[in-house]
């Protein structure tokens, strides 16, 4: 059939048109006939498959090293720490030393187990790390059976279509020279998205059902831009996304060569524009994208990545990386943003752990953790360049405790002789309407407010964020979340403090006047969309960015908002067809 449509999350934005390869590593299930060998064979077996996976992994490092590629190859760096992980080894370890497990199925289970803690947790940003482990239990288990390390996948121009993919296997994929890659799974916080999107590789993640659809050899299109997918498409479609690919290359080439123009509108209202990020791998993005430091550090992988809550000196060597890569400019570390069930070895089972103990609250109920964290963010911030944003605030008493711990703190660095910033700010995140509604008395006691949309939706319209069946109600541009976004930078600025977006909507191009015209301080966004934002910025005054804000808060639904901006923003950057029209007719 030709001309059929997926459509999935853009993850890498940029076009490939090519051959399908469809991909389905082996399963990682035991041989059926594992045979039992004694203990010490066992052992020695694992121990030669992780030796051999630290070769393949050192090997692979100095090849991505000469191809110039830093940010792949500090990715290596992890995977190698998790070989040589202490936790890991005695875990797997232990379980053939009892005698019932071979090195096999004791690689195995070590994975299932550790898969089923993170099919526990809700928040598809930290389900999606498993990923990364699934990655080298992989390696490990190839390595025991003496396969080759990955099979085949893709040549130059294809595109890859897998259910999912390991971060190795994007790496490899990207030394092939493959153009794109289609996942069934996975969000753009993926590793392996991350990775796709350093490596230039187009991408579109969560495109449910579509191996079912695809055949190796098949002509593929994938746009990582809109998220759509065109399997074997008819000559008029596939001409309209060349030219739709010509274009946004050279447009992209223009933003990039752009990216440390300041965000400036014409009639001289300036925003920071600056950066989301996570993961280590993600630090080169700050200068690559242009982005004025680090909006948003969420701290989560760190106590994920590991079976332990990490300890002061694990997270302070962290956040000094962070600050020492956006000095001279600013980065807002948000405090652990977990709920009681997601945090290893503290199984608190809750009926509804959005509504329950997540964010601060669980902070301020676990204080050895919260004192680490916030002991490491301000010995991190010597230089004066580090702020802290305090997640899931609801009530005014919250933060009052919070900046008594900061206060305690500082009384004991300065007796350790240790330095920190005196005047670090700490900011509030608005993720719940309370926050908003109080913001005149939140305005007295935060130096800052953070507007995470991704949360303020959910909990205005009680629609769950990660919820397919009720997705349709999720919009960031809803009526109701534009008036709590503008209430709060109202009241912030009379009382004369700063807001910033750290929420998906600062980087969705047709909100971007309404941003501007509520007069927000800061955007903080996914690097790779930073300079496009940027150049729109450039293209609008504040007055008709505050006409705009006024009309659109004169519709009743986040469709007519979103219908109403379009048209606006279309008449106004014709280029913006590329993203906000799929396919283009002629
Ligand atoms: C938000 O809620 O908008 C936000 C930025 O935080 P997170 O997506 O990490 O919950
Ligand atoms: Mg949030």
């Amino acid at each position: 059939m030709k001309n059929k449509i997926f459509r999935g999350t853009p993850a890498s934005p940029s076009i490939a048109i090519g051959k399908s390869f469809v991909y389905s590593p082996k399963q990682m299930v035991l041989s059926s006939m594992v045979e039992k060998k004694d203990i010490t064979e066992e052992l020695a077996l694992f121990e030669k498959a992780r030796n051999m996976a630290l070769k393949q992994l050192r090997n692979l490092k100095v090849e991505l090293k000469k191809a110039s590629d830093p940010v792949s190859a500090r990715l290596i760096d992890v995977q190698m720490l998790f070989l040589q992980d202490p936790l890991f080894l005695n875990s797997v370890e232990k379980r053939i030393r009892t005698g019932k497990e071979s090195a096999e199925e004791a690689i195995v289970s070590f994975s299932e187990s550790l898969e089923k803690d993170f099919k526990d947790i809700p928040n598809s940003y930290i389900a999606e790390r498993y990923l990364d482990v699934k990655d080298i239990v992989e390696r490990l288990l190839k390595n025991l059976k003496e396969e080759e390390p990955d099979g085949e996948l893709g040549s130059h121009g294809d595109i890859v279509i897998a259910e999912s993919f390991t971060a190795s296997s994007v790496l490899q994929m990207s030394k092939a020279g493959v153009g794109g890659l289609i996942a069934e799974k996975g969000g753009r916080t993926s590793h392996f998205a991350i990775l796709a999107e350093a490596l230039n590789i187009s991408a579109v993640v969560g495109a449910n059902g579509v191996t079912e659809e695809v055949e190796s050899g098949d002509e593929v299109i994938v746009d990582g831009i809109s998220g759509v997918i065109v399997i074997n498409p008819d000559e008029d479609t596939k001409r309209r996304f060349e030219r739709k690919k010509e274009e946004t290359n050279a447009i992209q080439k223009k933003f990039l060569e752009q990216k440390d123009l300041p965000a400036t509108t014409i009639d001289g209202y300036s925003v920071d524009i600056s950066a989301n990020i996570e993961l280590p791998i993600e630090l080169p993005f700050i200068k690559k994208f242009g982005a004025k430091g680090v909006g948003l550090l969420r701290t989560e992988f760190l106590f994920l990545t590991s079976e332990d809550v990490p300890d002061e000196k694990e997270q302070y060597d962290f956040y000094l990386k962070v600050a020492e890569s956006a000095y001279p400019d600013y980065v807002i570390m948000r405090t652990l943003d977990l709920g009681g069930d997601k945090v290893f070895k503290t199984k608190v089972q809750e009926e509804n752990p959005f509504l329950g103990w997540r964010g601060v609250r669980f902070t301020l109920a676990n204080e050895k953790i919260f004192e680490d964290q916030l002991r490491a963010m301000l010995k991190a911030s010597a230089k004066g360049n580090v702020r802290i944003l305090i997640p899931m605030v609801s009530q005014l008493e919250e933060i009052m405790r919070v900046k008594d711990m900061v206060e305690d703190i500082k009384i004991k660095l300065k007796k350790e002789d240790v330095a920190y910033d005196e005047n670090i700010e700490i900011g509030a995140m608005v993720e719940i309407p309370s926050v908003p509604l109080m913001a005149d008395f939140f305005s007295e006691v935060v130096d800052f407010f953070s507007i995470g949309t991704n949360d303020l939706t959910q909990y205005t319209l009680a629609v769950d964020r990660g919820n397919k069946n009720i997705s349709s109600l999720f919009d960031q541009l809803d009526p109701s979340v534009i008036a709590l976004m503008e209430m709060t930078v109202r009241k912030a600025h009379h009382k004369h403090k700063w807001v910033g977006i750290c929420g998906d909507v600062a980087a969705d191009v047709v909100a971007i006047p309404i941003l501007i015209g509520m007069e927000m301080d800061e955007l903080s966004l996914p690097p790779s969309f930073i300079p496009q934002i940027k150049n729109i910025i450039r293209g609008l005054s504040l007055k008709e960015c505050k006409d705009l804000l006024e009309k659109a808060e004169k519709k009743r639904s986040a469709s007519e908002v979103r219908e109403f901006l379009k048209g606006e923003m279309l008449n106004r950057f014709p280029s913006l067809k590329n993203i906000l029209v799929e396919v283009e007719n002629d």
